[in-house]
Parts: C-alpha cells; sequence; structure tokens
C-alpha cells in the first residue's frame, strides 16, 4: 500500500515530521540517500536556542522559544518511545564580552527570559576578569544521540525508512506530484515533504524555488577530558564550547559559503584550537578527538520554510532551518502537520511561506 506521506530526508527535520504525522496515525515513509542523520544532524552542536537570541527576527526567536518550551515534552515521548537517551541537559549559557549588554538585557526582560550578570570567574575559575551573561535557560541536546533516539521512536511508530536511496528531482504533473523517481525505483505517496536540509533546491529544479537554501559549512572540534571540567556552553565573539555529561567538549563552529565543499581546513583547526584555549585553558591539556564539518541549510536571516507549495497541492518543504534545526525541530514538525491535517496552527506561520 502507498503510504500518506513520503518524506525526503531522514535528517532531525525529517524524523520529527514522521513521528509527528505518525503519531497523529498517518503511514509515513522517510527515503534517505545516505544513512539516517549522518548530515548536518548530526554535525550541529545541539545548543537549543539561538547563540544571541537579540541579534534575531521575531520569525526566528518566537519560532525558538516555542520550539524550547516543548522540548522537554517532546524528548520524553521520543525517549519513551525508543528507550534511547538523547542526553538533553539544562545546562544554561555564559555569554562572555564583547556583546551588546544593554540590548541583550532589554530583550531578555522583553521576552522574560531568565538573564543575571555574573563575574565570569565565578562560574569559571580558569577565566579572565569579566561580567558575562548568564542564561540559564538555555539547554542542549547531544545530536548523535537524539537521532539515533528519533530514529528508534519513528520505528515504534510503525514509519518506514529507506536508506541508501536518492529522490531524483521531483517533476509535478500540473498542480500535484504523482510519484517521484528514485534510485531504486518508482515511489508514490498522498504527500510530499521536502526536508533535504542543504540540497533542497536541487530536488525542487523545475519548481518555482522555496526561499534560497544553501549549504553553509561549520567546522567542529572535538576534545576529551573529565567529566565537570566545564559544565555550562560559553560563547565568545563567534566561538562556544559545549560540553557532554561524559566529559567530551566541542568547540565551533565557522560559517562558511563553500558550495557542498565537506573538507576540513587545518587553518580552521588552529584557529579554533587558539580560541578555545583562550576560553578554557584547561582544554590544552585535552586530547583532539576529532575534527569535522557539516553542511547547514542556510536559508535568509535563518528563517526556513514550513509551507506547502505554492500550486503544487501535495508538496510540502520543511526546510532551510539554517544554524538552528536542532532548536526549531519539534515546533516545525508540529506546524507542518498542522497545515497538512486541517489543525489550526500553534503560532502565526506567515512568516514560514514557501516564496
Ligand atoms: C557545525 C554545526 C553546528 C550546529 N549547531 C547547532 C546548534 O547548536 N543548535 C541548533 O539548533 N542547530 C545547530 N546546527 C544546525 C542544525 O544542525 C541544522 O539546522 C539541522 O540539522 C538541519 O536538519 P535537516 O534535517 O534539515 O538537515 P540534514 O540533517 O542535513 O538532513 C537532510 C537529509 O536529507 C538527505 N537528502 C538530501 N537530498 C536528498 C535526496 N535527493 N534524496 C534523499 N535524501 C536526501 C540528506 O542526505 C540528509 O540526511 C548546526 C549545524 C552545524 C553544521
Amino acid at each position: 500500500m502507498n503510504p500518506d506521506f513520503l518524506i525526503i530526508g531522514g535528517g532531525i527535520i525529517g524524523l520529527a515530521t514522521a513521528f509527528r504525522l505518525a503519531n497523529e496515525g498517518a503511514q509515513v515513509t522517510v527515503v534517505e540517500r545516505n544513512i539516517i542523520g549522518a548530515e548536518s544532524s548530526w554535525a550541529g552542536g545541539g545548543i537549543l536556542s539561538p547563540l544571541m537570541p537579540w541579534q534575531y527576527s521575531p520569525a526566528v526567536t518566537d519560532l525558538c522559544d516555542l520550539s524550547v518550551a516543548r522540548y522537554p515534552d517532546w524528548i520524553a515521548s521520543v525517549q519513551a518511545s525508543s528507550g534511547l537517551d538523547a542526553e538533553y541537559w539544562d545546562c544554561g549559557m555564559l555569554v562572555l564580552p564583547p556583546y551588546e549588554l544593554e540590548i541583550a538585557q532589554n530583550w531578555c526582560q522583553q521576552h522574560q527570559w531568565q538573564s543575571e550578570l555574573v563575574a565570569a570567574r565565578d562560574i569559571l575559575p580558569d577565566m579572565a576578569e569579566a561580567d558575562a551573561l548568564w542564561l540559564p535557560g538555555v539547554a542542549q541536546v547531544r545530536n548523535p544521540r537524539l537521532i539515533k533516539s528519533l530514529r528508534g521512536a519513528v520505528l515504534d511508530r510503525g514509519v518506514k525508512l529507506i536508506e541508501r536511496t536518492t529522490i531524483m528531482p521531483m517533476l509535478a504533473d500540473q498542480h500535484s506530484i504523482k510519484h517521484v523517481n528514485t534510485t531504486n525505483g518508482r515511489l508514490l505517496a498522498g504527500g510530499y515533504i521536502t526536508c533535504a536540509g542543504a540540497w533542497t533546491q536541487e530536488l525542487l529544479t523545475n519548481q518555482p524555488p522555496a526561499k534560497t537554501i544553501k549549504p553553509m559549512r561549520g567546522q567542529m572540534l572535538l576534545f576529551k577530558t573529565q567529566p565537570h571540567v566545564l559544565e555550562h556552553v560559553i560563547y565568545q565573539q563567534g566561538i562556544y564550547l559545549i560540553p557532554r555529561l561524559d566529559g567530551h567538549i566541542l568547540v565551533g563552529s565557522t560559517v562558511e559559503d563553500v558550495g557542498f565543499d565537506k573538507s576540513t581546513t587545518p587553518e580552521t583547526r588552529h584557529d579554533l584550537m587558539s580560541a578555545a584555549f583562550k576560553l578554557l585553558p584547561a582544554l590544552s591539556k585535552a586530547t583532539l578527538v576529532q575534527h569535522w564539518s557539516g553542511l547547514r541549510p542556510g536559508s535568509p536571516d535563518n528563517v526556513p520554510t514550513i509551507a506547502r507549495h505554492p500550486e503544487i497541492e501535495n508538496l510540502y518543504a520543511n526546510a532551510g532551518h539554517f544554524r538552528y534545526g536542532v532548536t526549531m525541530a519539534p515546533i516545525s514538525a508540529d506546524l507542518i502537520a498542522e497545515m497538512i491535517l486541517g489543525l489550526s496552527p500553534s503560532m502565526d506561520i506567515t512568516p514560514y511561506q514557501w516564496n
């Protein structure tokens, strides 16, 4: 039997969408070119917040705020279905100067975000003397574990996963898509939902584009230390350190416009290491375990497309989440499912329309 919905792309957005639709009783198939969750969703840091939220438009921060509010219940439901811990951790984030102190404090006040000015040294004894902004409400999740947990959860809900299969660019027959061609034959469904991350535009070659979505490379380092060396995310001028519960520490990240090139560079490794050692001198004694890059689905102003195609009635996009797709996953899945199923939307969806 053909599924009700075919989801193209098995990253966090595709999996979260599949989970929500399957929870509503829909028959769902996810088709992934590679293996589930091995692209941007694996490569990311898992901070559940925009890095300096006061620098973004409400289209980004409203989406993130509602998603973050839903995260604890969403994670609990994913973990209960899969039996796998995603390591959700409300570890807080410390923003170190220079940053726009007054703008930041006003923004936090207006958005009911808890914030506090602290001496950085009270939190991290190794830090230089400076006032830092402590944001205790910022949480994180461990991406690779979240992917595994989501994979288990959708399988538990009866979602079919097809890996190592590429969907070819989609051709619409007037106002609907009848089928898609893949590297393993033809697939049919009632509705088609593009969750193809940085590759979204390639799939839609003969369609009016969604908001321009293009790959934006991010390089990341992973160190191994003892647990408790760092217990909060710290951020300073584009560089962040993310501790994991077992003592791993991530250092990121670059934002590079280099097309679909996923290589890493020695210059960036050097730059990230220098910045990280300055922030946390203890890290210079730790082992560098890995250096990788991922391709974020870059969109103008970080605003994703969560929408039905303007002319093709059974084509949808949930894509272009750029720097904050892990944060935005639960609400994006809810919004696209509400749209498809005719339910009232959780929030105003105007900013996320197809161009
Ligand atoms: C270095 C880095 C740090 C980050 N840090 C954070 C962070 O701290 N917090 C946060 O919220 N976000 C972060 N992000 C961003 C976040 O990871 C992304 O926004 C999110 O993963 C996007 O998810 P996705 O499912 O849309 O894309 P992807 O995970 O890239 O998934 C898309 C999938 O579609 C598949 N696909 C593409 N084309 C086809 C096709 N034709 N047929 C079949 N399958 C196809 C791909 O193989 C891929 O698996 C970071 C990203 C990077 C790279």
